[in-house]
């Protein structure tokens, strides 16, 4: 007799992805609670992934206050936590496709050539986190790939040959009232960078290979990422990787109705614990407004 096939975990899966380059501010219990509520709630995994790809900003210490923080809140997630920086084989795999597919470009330029080309044309296109979309040509970008050798270069997708190959696309987004299918507007992110100069691979590529490989199916994160959602929905249609249900929630303001920074403390959960709240009024603070 034949093994019966056992069925493939069906239970839906939640992340908290933090980047451990500062100490979680209400901003992130938001997205922390929303998604381990929703987990709870549907019966669900709930998974924590350190993003920390940048080693020149994140910092072990600040990964160890982020995990005692979300255990003070009486969060728990699975074991093992993924940790990005100990996955870069599978980041660099993708790119490889990506790159076989003549997608992926090297870029020479620095910050201050890429200010300096776009201050000659004012109204230059910015991309919805307000930076100018990479002014360069492709080609151009590769005939000036004959520099000194050793300079560093990041990598850069070709949007325009990407989104040639590529049905329009769109994707679900979780609302208060059901479900609606956005649709994505990569082309106003330009060549996003794959791989950055310092670090080889990028947020986008990353948490794209990270959702899949975890199975995630239900992304919740703050509204400030939504816009991004178009590019991760570009590079799961080139790699030909499921698309999770999003859902982008408000983000949590500081009294001067400005987004909350890391470097800026008032919403700081270190101070506010310091300050002798408790965890419960701490996730009724995080979760109002
Ligand atoms: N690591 C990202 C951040 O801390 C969040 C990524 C995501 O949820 O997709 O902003």
């Amino acid at each position: 007799m034949s093994p019966p096939i056992m069925p493939a975990d069906p239970r839906p899966v939640f992340r908290f992805a933090p980047t451990p380059n500062g100490r979680l501010h209400l901003g992130h219990v938001r997205s922390a609670l929303l998604n381990a509520e929703a987990a709870r709630r549907e019966r669900g995994r709930f998974l924590l992934r350190i993003e920390n790809i940048d080693p020149a900003r994140c910092r072990p210490e600040h990964e160890a206050a982020i995990l005692a923080d979300l255990a003070w809140l009486g969060l728990d997630w699975e074991r093992p936590v993924r940790r990005q920086s100990e996955h870069m084989a599978e980041y660099a795999e993708a790119l490889a496709r990506l790159e076989a597919m003549g997608l992926v470009y090297p870029s020479f330029e620095t910050r201050a050539e890429i200010a300096a080309a776009v201050a000659k044309r004012p109204d230059w296109p910015r991309d919805p986190d307000g930076a100018p979309i990479f002014p360069f040509e492709r080609a151009s970008a590769a005939a000036r790939a004959g520099r000194a050798a050793g300079e560093p270069f990041a990598l850069r997708l070709d949007m325009k040959a990407a989104l040639a190959r590529l049905p329009p696309l769109f994707w679900s987004e979780q609302g208060e009232d059901g479900i609606a299918h956005v649709a994505a507007d990569p082309a106003a992110w330009g060549d996003v960078v794959l791989a950055r100069k310092e670090v080889p691979t990028s947020y986008h590529l990353a948490v794209v290979v990270d959702d899949a490989l975890q199975g995630v199916t239900h992304v919740i994160r703050g509204s400030d990422l939504k816009a991004a959602t178009a590019i991760h929905r570009v590079l799961q249609a080139l790699l030909g990787l499921p698309a999770p249900l999003y859902r982008h929630h408000g983000l949590v303001l500081d009294a001067e109705g400005r987004k909350l920074a890391k470097s800026r403390g008032s919403t700081a959960l270190a101070e506010l614990r310091a300050a002798g709240l408790s965890a419960g009024e701490i996730r009724r603070r995080a979760l109002e407004g």
